[in-house]
């Protein structure tokens, strides 16, 4: 069950992802979360420095997807502006939804990692379907209120990661492979 949260990789920003190290795990996918993670919970548009990073990737040839339990018209408006596939209402950490993320991108999944800041929907369901899973530090503070609830499970679940060595602290400073 840890393992199944235990995130592959820990970032504190998106750009400290580095790419070259995905294609040299066999990436060619990427499944993004949305709120808190390219774009705040709270806010409408997305900061003009993530729109450039997440277009490098695609230039870089990756394939990407948006993956949120939010409803269908903020996911959409995101999806357009950079021209990639969608799913919403995914309930995550179910199954489905990264399944239908990793077909609309027609990639196997041994080929798709998935970045996401929550432990209990991004990780726990990219974990379940066997992808590279990537956790990152949420873009703001501000929270859905059932987020926050779980924010003190997630708390609670990395000290019990890190008794058990499975997360360390330099690992949230630096992306590391486990
Ligand atoms: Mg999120």
């Amino acid at each position: 069950m840890y393992n199944l949260l235990c995130p592959r990789m820990i970032l504190n920003s998106l750009h400290d992802l580095e790419y070259h190290q995905l294609k040299e795990l066999g990436i060619e996918g990427i499944i993004f979360d949305l709120d808190n993670t390219i774009i705040p919970w709270d806010q409408q548009q997305m900061s003009p420095e993530i729109i450039e990073w997440v277009n490098a990737l695609l230039k870089e040839g990756f394939k990407i997807c948006l993956l949120s339990n939010n409803m269908g018209k903020r996911v959409k408006d995101i999806a357009e502006i950079f021209n990639v596939p969608f799913v919403s209402r995914a309930y995550k950490p179910a199954k489905s939804g990264f399944r239908h993320a990793i077909a609309a991108m027609e990639l196997s999944q041994d080929r798709v990692a998935v970045i996401g800041d929550q432990l209990f929907t991004d990780i726990l369901g990219g974990n379940r379907i066997g992808l590279v899973t990537i956790w990152v530090r949420p873009l703001s503070s501000q929270e859905f209120i059932g987020t926050k609830i779980t924010r003190r499970l997630e708390r609670l679940a990395v000290r019990v990661l890190k008794s058990k060595g499975l997360i360390n602290k330099s690992a949230i400073i630096k992306n590391n492979n486990y």
